[in-house]
């Protein structure tokens, strides 16, 4: 007897591979291979989350009200026209279900995130791969592959695994010379890892326009991924339909209390920021010195950095090695990057260990 049939599009689908967070070895494992914060949470958003122990058996806010006023008065920008989401994940499904469907595209660029293609195929759209330019956006690419049924673009800025950027002009460029009728989603997950100044354009841009939706998450930075918090700004009509069909309770009450004081405490963020742009500094010139060796970094705006190899210590026996000596690492083989290796930042002692154990890898295949 068979059972139940999923949908052809739903068995088209590879299932989300996560990052490794043990080594199998009996080395003490340190996990880079996810872009988490390596300074943990802050201590704020610790404690307002251990206190919402007592609320247990009621359901939480279904507008997480609280939250979003506050990111309206952080970010300058209307409650009204922000959603939060399990994630921001959720937030991504949520924009492909509203706005794509069998017969629809969903157009994204080469080596984007990977829950693009997903979001994508779990409603039956297809997706569409614009080529890259040397691992980063090509905007012209994006535009040439726009086709009638083109619905949504997914945009990820800084981009994930690539940790390249795309400037704002070059943004508004693809926003202008798009169809009204399609979403353009700009995916910042790794906003605040920007300078502010920057980081707020997308926001700016989405202000003026009936057809961008920026997301962003407590995921990254802010060090919440365990709660599952992310949010979006859109035109009011797009916010109100992925409103329609989000989960009515989506963001859970530890979560929501979790990211307001977390929010609250832009001193960590700073200290996240800083302490990121130091060891990724460091770790690509370490890459750099490994350049005869066939090691090179892409430049990356992000808390990672996409290593390419192209000599004789390949990503996979990098991967590999770099698992005995305990370091969980992204190889990066199902997102059609065999030669490309993730490495996220981590503490000094983290990084400093990875770049020793990767400098020993090559040392040996010399
Ligand atoms: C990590 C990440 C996200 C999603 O994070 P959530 O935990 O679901 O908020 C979204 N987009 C990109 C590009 C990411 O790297």
């Amino acid at each position: 007897m068979t059972g139940p049939t999923p949908k052809s599009w739903i068995t088209a689908i590879t299932p989300y591979a996560p990052g490794r967070s043990s080594s199998g070895s009996d080395a003490p494992t340190i996990k880079l291979s996810s872009n988490e914060n390596p300074l943990g949470t802050s201590e704020q958003a610790q404690s307002a989350l251990a206190d919402e122990r007592g609320t247990l058996a009621r359901y939480p806010d279904p507008n997480s009200t609280a939250l979003r006023t506050a990111l309206a008065e952080h970010n300058g920008i209307e409650v009204d026209r922000i959603v939060c989401g399990t994630g921001s994940d959720e937030i991504l499904h949520l924009a492909a279900g509203a706005y794509a469907s069998i017969g629809d595209e969903i157009l994204y660029v080469r080596y984007g995130f990977m829950v693009y293609p997903l979001s994508a195929r779990r409603v039956g759209a297809t997706p569409v791969e614009a080529d890259d330019a040397d691992y980063a956006t090509d905007i012209d690419a994006l535009i040439a592959a726009v086709t009638p049924a083109t619905r949504v673009i997914f945009l990820a800025n800084p981009n994930n695994p690539t940790g390249t950027y795309t400037p704002i002009a070059e943004i508004a460029r693809l926003h202008d010379a798009m169809p009204e009728d399609c979403l353009l989603v700009i995916d910042q997950a790794y906003a605040e890892y920007l300078d502010p100044d920057e980081a707020v354009l997308p926001l700016e841009l989405a202000r003026k326009a009936n057809n961008i939706l920026v997301t962003r998450t407590f995921s990254k930075i802010y060090g919440l991924a365990a709660e599952r918090v992310g949010w979006a700004y859109g035109p009011a009509p797009v916010i109100e339909a992925l409103n329609r069909i989000r989960g009515p309770f989506n963001v859970t009450t530890a979560g929501q209390a979790a990211a307001l004081a977390a929010l609250f405490d832009q001193d960590f963020v700073e200290m996240s920021r800083s302490h990121n742009q130091k060891w990724r500094d460091w770790l690509a010139a370490r890459i750099a010195a490994m350049g005869n060796a066939g090691l090179r970094a892409i430049p990356s705006e992000t808390n990672f950095l996409l290593i390419l190899f192209d000599g004789a210590l390949s990503a996979e026996a990098a991967y590999e090695g770099l698992m005995e000596r305990g370091y969980i690492t992204r190889w990066l083989p199902g997102q059609g990057l065999p030669d490309g290796l993730r490495i996220s930042i981590g503490t000094e002692e983290e990084t400093r260990g990875v770049a020793a154990a990767l400098e020993g890898l090559v040392s040996a295949t010399l």
